[in-house]
């Protein structure tokens, strides 16, 4: 009887330590999910509750506005795309799901869209949501520029405010990147700069250009009528 008693006590004992430890582990979860900035949970209003959905996938999730400047189709059912994301700058991403997904998101993923993404951290970056706030101003010869030209992961709000919220201009986006056509010269004859060749990071004259053997389409056309600089001032501001 004593050592039914005792094995009792024990299991007792035991379920206690581990309804503890779901819970706390529950917990931190939630505390994680939305007490952190960098991690956000949709489950919320999701029927079934977040607490099983969040506590099942403890997987890191993230949420950033995002415009997209590439697609590049994966098969019949995926794509792989480049975004500049207001959070964490430029990323690579891809969606990989099954049709019912990639309809869900077609429209709200396309070159030129500003979308709220959510997306995980699992064998690269995986686009698990997107939902259309706007488009922007950008021409796909640009945004495919764009995708070549900024730098990874590399936040930057001015730049997002000039993409999303301004008209598009090669030469502010260039000053904000440190690269200012304003008092840039051609590399090879010290003439009037118009063109930029990001690999180089270098800027050409009309003339020169066509020397460095490089197709005009992947190059950078800049607005040649902006007055030059005067004692280290422009005469315009860059639009
Ligand atoms: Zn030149």
């Amino acid at each position: 009887m004593r050592t039914i008693g005792i094995y009792l006590h024990v299991e007792f004992l035991f379920s206690v330590m581990v309804w503890l430890g779901r819970t706390i582990r529950a917990l931190c979860n939630s505390v994680r999910k939305y007490g952190s900035s960098a991690g956000a949970c949709f489950c919320a209003g999701e029927r079934g509750g977040w607490r099983k959905k969040c506590y099942d996938n403890p997987m890191e999730e993230y949420v950033s506005e995002a415009i997209v400047l590439t697609k590049d189709p994966v098969g019949e059912r995926d794509a792989r795309y480049a975004i500049f994301t207001e959070r964490f700058g430029k990323m690579a991403g891809r969606t990989t799901s099954s049709r019912k997904i990639t309809s869900k998101l077609a429209g709200h993923l396309e070159p030129g869209v500003v979308t709220k993404i959510r997306f995980v951290e699992t064998h690269g970056t995986r686009i698990v949501d997107a939902l259309k706030i706007s488009r922007a101003d950008i021409s796909p010869h640009d945004l495919t520029l764009l995708g070549g030209i900024l730098p990874e992961m590399q936040a930057d709000s001015e730049l997002w405010e000039l993409l999303t919220k301004k008209p598009f201009s090669w030469n502010a986006v260039l000053a904000v990147l440190g690269w200012d056509p304003r008092s840039a010269i051609c590399a090879a004859c010290g003439g009037r700069a118009a063109w930029f060749i990001a690999q180089h990071q270098e800027f050409f004259c009309d003339r020169c250009v066509s020397k460095t053997g490089k197709s005009k389409v992947s190059l950078i056309k800049v607005d040649v009528s902006v007055a030059p600089l005067k004692n280290g001032v422009s005469e315009e501001r860059v639009r």
